[in-house]
């Protein structure tokens, strides 16, 4: 099941610049994340860095499809952004433990939208050397996240990583007839999504739920955006959980993580998911790291009322 004909998709196609699609605005508004330059702190063994690939431009009425109208707006108010869109931003964590070096997710590779593609020049500007990366993570097989794989080239822009993603993920996306089993709106993505990943097929390792990544880092089954998506949580203090886009908005997915977003793939089991996820993350007190919260998306959930709310790290 889907939502997503419950809403104009915004930029689910390829596009080659600013107008090309109706959602795109001219970035005229404060962003969403504020300063973009790169975050670091410590996660048990591990110095985290955030870098920022840009910020996404999405209609609120795409990801918050039957929230009530004032509702909506007063939710995209008090998120800074420019009605009716939401800005999310796109929070790539590199994670370095003595010679490794773990990306979770690689960005759009400016092949998405024309306000991404930054992940690149971000590490360049931090001096990390994109042949040192040993390992890439992907949460999901979303746009967003993976098709910075490869340069204009077709060379992957991190050739001498090893590449892990959710077996079900794989399974779902390579399936020969994918694209009947989307909503129409996102068929387009098909062929770059299964080239993309066609070119990582000899190198690539899947997970399940529980598998580890590396020491300390273990994948958490988190479906309903996709049916294959993970997240995952990195061992030490009371634990830090990358969300990917189980939770895709600050104040939508957690101040009202019912509604209904129309990038989850499965609206019924994203919502479950959230949720239970919402729960966990209160109950363990763990830090979150999430991809489109704002820049760095880092920070904790806690309750509030009868719901939860996010406060970003300071
Ligand atoms: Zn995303």
């Amino acid at each position: 099941m889907s939502n997503a004909d419950h809403a104009r998709v915004p930029t689910i196609d390829r596009h080659d610049g600013p107008g090309a699609s109706p959602a795109i605005v001219p970035a005229t508004h404060r962003s969403a994340g504020g300063s973009t330059s790169a975050r670091t702190f410590r996660q048990g063994e591990f110095d985290v860095t955030v870098f920022s690939d840009g910020h996404m431009i999405v209609p609120a009425a795409f990801i918050a499809q039957d929230a009530p109208a004032d509702q909506r707006e007063e939710v995209i108010e008090r998120s800074g952004a420019p009605s009716p869109n939401v800005l999310p931003a796109a929070n790539v964590p590199v994670l370095r433990r003595g010679t490794e070096l773990i990306l979770f997710d690689l960005g759009d590779g400016g092949r998405f939208q024309p306000t991404e593609g930054k992940l690149l020049g971000a590490l360049r500007d931090e001096r990390i050397d994109p042949r040192e990366v040993t390992q890439v993570v992907l949460t999901h097989a979303h746009p967003d996240h993976l098709w910075g794989l490869r340069n204009v080239a077709g060379e992957l822009n991190f050739p001498n990583a090893d590449y892990v993603i959710g077996q079900t993920e794989w399974d779902f996306w390579t399936a020969p007839d994918v694209a009947s089993r989307l909503p129409e709106a996102f068929r387009g993505v098909v062929p770059q999504t299964q080239s993309d990943l066609a070119a990582i097929a000899h190198r690539v390792r899947l997970l399940k739920d529980g598998d580890e990544v590396a020491a300390g880092i273990s994948a958490v089954a988190t479906p309903g955006h996709t049916p294959g998506h993970l997240s995952f949580a990195v061992a030490g203090g009371d634990g830090l959980f990358i969300t990917a886009d189980a939770l895709t908005h600050e104040l939508i997915s957690v101040e009202h993580p019912a509604w209904q977003n129309g990038f989850d793939y499965q609206s019924d089991v994203a919502i479950a998911t959230r949720q239970r996820l919402l729960d966990r993350l209160t109950h363990d007190r763990m830090a979150v790291l999430a991809f489109h919260f704002p820049f760095p998306g880092l920070g904790r959930i806690e309750r509030a009322g009868s719901g939860y709310r996010y406060t970003a790290a300071r």
